[in-house]
């Protein structure tokens, strides 16, 4: 495999300074002399995609996008876009290899930074090489070439994937420096949550980011109101609609607080089109729908089918734009495995599947939120009551003393990582809805990729990870350094 991937790096370089672009081989991961000379032969023109738009769920694995498809088609009676996709004879669809530098498991700040700067990097660096390295990632590209920039996240702007885009540093944990990366890149549009790396009260060095924003001539807005009021012109623009990542689709249906002040993913990837499309020389945006991976860490299926839904809604307004501007390569991905959920036959015949899995769909709150308002103070009662006011569903005394010893760290489970609160209730849960997990981390899977429009058809049935920042450059035929 190393050597492989050795070979499949030598031959990019070359491939990018002869500039022989064959789409076709990309996705093959095997390059010979033949299929280089082949791809002269094979050359398309360049920069056929005006826009690239590359939408990606945080830890999602395969077992999540079934999850909301099925929910969707059992609630509303239709498909997921994602599943919709598959119906279109121009997709391409694959599986793609999302390993870092050091490890066959990925961590969000790696693996953006493998399709943002085209390198494998250690986990936990953004855009930054083992030798400390800077690789160009890719906004600035195309900046450079006079497109339009978008990051829109649902977790803080700053955080790893969006910056796999946009920004370099040593550390994901430097948001705060991030934050001022993207100002000084003058990145057009920057829409998510992250006030913690913004305002002057919460950053470390008390300095007030959002003027500084605004003294370069970019819009800041704060609330969903203000996002829907900004005028239609060429400024940039900023908005952070909250301290930290925004709160969770489940949480913020059912919060009249979140409803009227943040804004869905959907909401904030139409306005980050609408402004974007202005730029006649095109645009790139990452759209990222953050915290379905923070929901499977906690084996939180509400909190994760729900925010899966919430990414589905926004492939849903991209769609639809990219057949209004056909010039569009879409990307639609995610950035590894996580916690691995699955709907799991139960019961007789397996029939107590269907009934427990559509229980999700009358959930008023997040694991996440039940947990919150816990302690290793709570007792037995307050247990219950809790989880009941959230899901509607009575555990029974035994599981809320499993809850109560986890809170008092005095649970075991056989599989050291399933001992934590979150886990606990995770596996109480799985007993009433059937879905249940493999653990509480990152997973190695190879993950699912579909893509359309100019320039996907140099996507294969199998990937690795750093050849998309082929695709997409290619595609727009913008350029890179060697
Ligand atoms: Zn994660």
């Amino acid at each position: 495999m190393a050597e492989n991937n050795r070979q499949t790096d030598i031959a990019r370089r070359t491939f990018l300074r002869t500039g022989a672009a064959s789409a076709a081989l990309l996705g093959s991961g095997v390059w010979t002399t033949d299929a280089l000379r082949a791809s002269a032969v094979a050359k398309r023109a360049m920069g056929d995609a005006r826009n690239v738009i590359f939408l990606v769920s945080d830890g999602m694995s395969s077992g999540t996008l079934t999850l909301a498809d099925l929910m969707v088609s059992r609630r509303d009676g239709r498909s997921s876009h994602w599943m919709k996709l598959y119906e279109r004879e121009d997709i391409r669809r694959g599986l793609m290899d999302m390993a870092s530098r050091n490890s066959v498991v990925t961590g969000s700040a790696a693996a953006s930074s493998s399709w943002g700067c085209g390198h494998r990097v250690n986990n936990g660096r953004v855009n930054w090489g083992e030798n400390d390295e800077e690789y160009t990632p890719i906004l600035k590209y195309f900046r450079d070439a006079g497109k339009g920039t978008g990051l829109v996240t649902t977790t803080t702007i700053t955080h790893a994937t969006p910056a796999g885009f946009g920004a370099n540093v040593p550390q994901r944990g430097m948001q705060e420096t991030i934050a001022e990366q993207y100002l000084e890149r003058r990145y057009d549009v920057l829409l998510g949550g992250g006030n913690l790396f913004y305002h002057k009260d919460l950053r470390s060095d008390g300095h007030d980011l959002y003027t500084d924003y605004k003294n370069a001539d970019y819009h800041v807005v704060r609330k969903k109101g203000d996002l829907f009021n900004v005028p239609a012109d060429d400024k940039r623009m900023l908005g952070v609609f909250y301290d930290g990542h925004v709160p969770y689709t489940l949480d913020h249906i059912n919060t009249k607080e979140y409803r009227e002040n943040i804004p869905t993913l959907a909401e904030m990837t139409q306005i980050a089109l609408n402004r974007l499309s202005r730029n006649r020389n095109g645009f790139i945006m990452q759209i990222e729908g953050g915290r379905v991976d923070h929901a499977a860490h906690s084996n939180d299926v509400g909190g994760l089918i729900f925010d899966q839904i919430a990414f589905d809604d926004a492939i849903g307004v991209v769609v639809e734009f990219a057949e209004e501007n056909p010039d569009t390569l879409v990307i639609v991905t995610t950035d590894h495995g996580n916690a691995n959920p699955g709907l799991n036959g139960q019961g007789s015949g397996y029939n107590d599947s269907n009934v427990h899995f559509d229980r999700i769909q009358e959930f008023k709150h997040t694991n996440n939120w039940v947990l919150a308002g816990l302690s290793e103070e709570s007792t037995i009662n307050q247990i219950r009551e809790r989880i009941e006011e959230a899901t509607g569903i009575h555990i029974t005394g035994k599981q809320a003393v499993a809850l109560q010893d986890s809170y008092r760290g005095v649970y075991e489970a056989v599989y050291s990582m399933m001992n934590r609160p979150s886990q606990v209730l995770g596996q109480i849960m799985a007993n009433y809805t059937s879905v249940n997990w493999v653990g509480s981390a990152h997973t190695a899977d190879y993950v699912e990729l579909a893509a359309f429009g100019p320039g996907s058809e140099a996507i294969g049935a199998f990937t690795k990870n750093t050849e998309l920042f082929d695709v997409m450059t290619e595609a727009a035929g913008v350029e890179v350094e060697v």
